[in-house]
């Protein structure tokens, strides 16, 4: 029923960052939101995440009886060891602890939440949601450097890859949207010899998914399984995003480090916060206003748009060979849901593969074609919105109830 919880219960959900809460309480069930907002300035920049916990728990009091099944927290590393969520204990907590070495602004952070709503909810389930897990299913031919044996064995370097959360959300909306189920309709009538042929709905679902926010990853994914994506050991790799430079030659680091005298935590800082679209533009890391200049005809915002364009439309390319062909081409997050400038330039590079933008669908975002905004042909290209924090209450739900 409309506006009533339904019979799982609200879920608290929880996105710890290194100076900000984020939350929201959800039901997993209608997706409706009764709570949500942020509390600032914690961690480094003041504030306990205790304290915070214990206003944010307040404000629910102060809702009257909420039912809560349980906590969901984003966590952002897994590690090996995660490949799906799963209910906070002891061991988990330690497990998070260890990978903090591998992201050490965020997995800290994410347990610093989950051990304040301990203290300040005892006996509450809580459940560990990690962006690195939907990718755990990538063969190591994609997850591997060609670097020294021992830098996997020893240091855990391979690539991970991030925002698995969203990639789930999306490519289970983009399969239902698109009327072809992941793993291909069992019943769709396929020769009964060999494997149905690529494409048809019978056989797996191909999609790369462009997950366009902050911070851009695009990935790969068949039969609803991730078997590439373009962010790897970090979030650093890959695409061109608002701060973050993505792909760089790796002897860069070594010939600015002799040129300029610095040390390497400072230039990959320069690569992480003062690159991407700022670094091209000079003047900002968001994409409105790098296009809205692009249009008046500055150069600076016009270079780095086109640079944006290229690494995508090439990365697409490429993840469709890890594929072995494409069915459908997916956008999300803030660029990829409203931009229909970037969707429109990406198009016209990928023509080569069958895609062929439907300038009206595409100018009112999908939201009058079901997502469609291509014109008929082998391969469609859809806007399907995100929702992280829907699939962290949907996850921590199921998690729970198979406690019980
Ligand atoms: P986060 O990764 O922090 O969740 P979002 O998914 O909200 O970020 O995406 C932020 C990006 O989306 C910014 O670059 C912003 O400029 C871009 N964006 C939001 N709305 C638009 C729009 N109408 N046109 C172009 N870009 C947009």
């Amino acid at each position: 029923m409309a506006g009533s919880p339904g019979s799982s219960g609200l879920v608290l959900v929880l996105n710890s960052g290194s100076s900000s809460v984020k939350y929201a309480l959800v039901d997993p069930d209608s997706g409706e939101r009764p709570l949500s907002g942020q509390a600032e300035n914690i961690g480094a920049a003041g504030g306990s995440y205790h304290d915070a916990l214990t206003r944010i728990l307040g404000h629910l009091d102060d809702k009257g009886h909420v039912d809560l099944a349980g906590a969901g927290h984003r966590v952002v590393h897994g590690g090996e060891r995660f490949s799906d969520s799963i209910l906070v204990d002891d061991e988990v907590l330690d497990a998070i602890r260890s990978f903090s070495r591998l992201a050490p602004l965020h997995n800290p952070a994410n347990l610093a939440g989950i051990e304040a709503v301990a203290q300040a909810r005892p006996g509450l389930p809580q459940v560990a949601v990690f962006d690195t897990a939907f990718h755990q299913t990538m063969p190591p031919a994609a997850y591997r450097y060609a670097v020294p044996g021992e830098w996997y064995t020893r240091h855990a370097v391979r690539r991970y890859g991030f925002h698995g959360t969203s990639y789930r959300f999306v490519s289970e909306r983009a399969a239902t949207l698109l009327g072809h189920p992941p793993a291909g309709h069992p019943s769709a009538g396929h020769p009964s010899a060999g494997h149905p042929p690529a494409g048809h709905p019978s056989a797996a679902l191909r999609l790369v998914v462009a997950h366009l926010g902050n911070g851009c990853s695009a990935a790969a994914i068949s039969g609803g399984r991730s078997v590439d994506t373009t962010m790897g050991l970090t979030p650093m790799e890959g695409l061109v995003m608002g701060t973050r430079s993505g792909d760089v030659d790796p002897g860069l680091l070594g010939y600015l480090a002799e040129q300029t005298g610095r040390g390497a935590a400072d230039l990959t800082d320069v690569l992480d916060t003062r690159s991407g679209l700022l670094g091209l533009s000079g003047t900002s890391n968001d994409m409105r206003t790098i296009s809205e200049a692009a249009e008046r005809g500055d150069e600076r915002a016009g270079l780095a748009l086109d640079v944006f364009v290229h690494r995508l439309a090439k990365a697409v390319a490429g993840l469709t060979a890890s594929l072995g062909g494409l069915d459908a081409l997916v956008f999300t997050a803030g660029i990829g849901e409203n931009s229909v400038l970037v969707r429109s330039r990406v198009l016209a590079r990928l023509g080569f593969l069958g895609l062929a933008e439907d300038p009206a669908a595409n100018a009112a975002h999908g939201q009058t074609s079901g997502g469609r905004i291509s014109l008929p042909g082998p391969v469609q290209a859809l806007v399907v919105p995100t929702d992280e924090e829907l699939m962290i209450a949907r996850d921590t739900a199921r998690l729970v109830s198979a406690e019980r």
